[in-house]
């Protein structure tokens, strides 16, 4: 099924300046052309030293890019200011600086790191835990990061499944407490569908946890979580489907990290 773009936001994507291999000017010719109606950039930002993330002099340089390109192209879409930014669990003070140091429209909050260890590019820890509490860990540090305030967005919010690694019992209580978290705490989850295309073979969150958010009144927003120009709204057609199947009527856009509702 092909449907249009229009009235759907992109606001998961990467650029050269992080781990992404297309520049700016290219992510939005490609939105541009699959008829999104916004595209925000959300490169890498993480305390640690990270050859994937923006670093700390790149900063001014994506500012003022971002400012750049939103003027050349603004009567053709909006282009939206986001980062990626790494959760750390008592760095919240050096998070805070950081963003409010840059002038954007909004923040996802991700957590791929345990401790040191970023469980998303490295497999060495899997097994060290057993699956059941690592989700218990995992999901700790996702109730830390929505109750910090900082982000406006929960980037892929079960994304520790992402090599196929599942809980060995039913989590069900430890989802919908996270979930409570982030109504309690008035953050927005990210359909992020680029999950579909990594080992675990779904959309992050899935289809369950979907459900959960929406029964709960956890508003969504969309994000492909593009690293190349032709991944730009991915699986979006499933994407709206789902939504609209489990009863959402809109997502959430953002400007200078206020919200707006946008029908699908
Ligand atoms: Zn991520
Ligand atoms: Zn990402």
């Amino acid at each position: 099924m092909c449907i249009s773009m229009d009235g759907l936001v992109d606001y998961h994507t990467h650029s050269v300046l992080s781990d992404g291999s297309g520049v700016y000017e290219e992510m939005v010719q490609v939105a541009i052309k699959k008829g999104l109606s916004e595209i925000g950039f959300s490169d890498h930002i993480c305390l640690r030293e990270a050859d994937w993330a923006v670093s700390s002099i790149d900063l001014p340089v994506m500012t003022e890019q971002i400012s750049e390109i939103k003027e050349k192209y603004k009567d053709y879409i909006t282009i939206r200011y986001g980062i990626e930014m790494d959760y750390f669990l008592g760095e919240e003070s050096r998070l805070e600086k950081i963003i409010n140091s840059l002038p954007l429209d909004y923040v996802i909050g991700s957590v791929h790191f345990i401790g040191d260890w970023n469980f998303d590019t490295d497999k060495s820890l899997y097994g060290k835990w057993d699956n059941d509490e690592l989700y218990h860990i995992y999901f700790e540090l996702i109730q830390k990061a929505a109750k910090s305030k900082l982000f406006d967005v929960i980037g892929h919010l079960d994304i520790i499944k992402k090599f196929r690694v599942y809980p060995e019992s039913n989590q069900k209580a430890l989802f919908e407490q996270t979930i409570k978290v982030l109504k309690e705490s008035d953050c927005v989850v990210e359909l992020n569908t680029g999950g579909l295309d990594r080992p675990c073979n779904e959309f992050t969150p899935n289809a369950e946890l979907i459900k959960m958010c929406f029964a709960h009144g956890v508003p969504v927003t969309l994000g492909s979580d593009a690293h190349a120009v032709s991944q730009i709204g991915r699986h979006f057609d499933i994407a709206v489907d789902l939504l609209k199947e489990t009863g959402y009527t809109g997502i959430v856009a953002f400007n200078k990290r206020g919200r707006n509702n946008m029908k699908i």
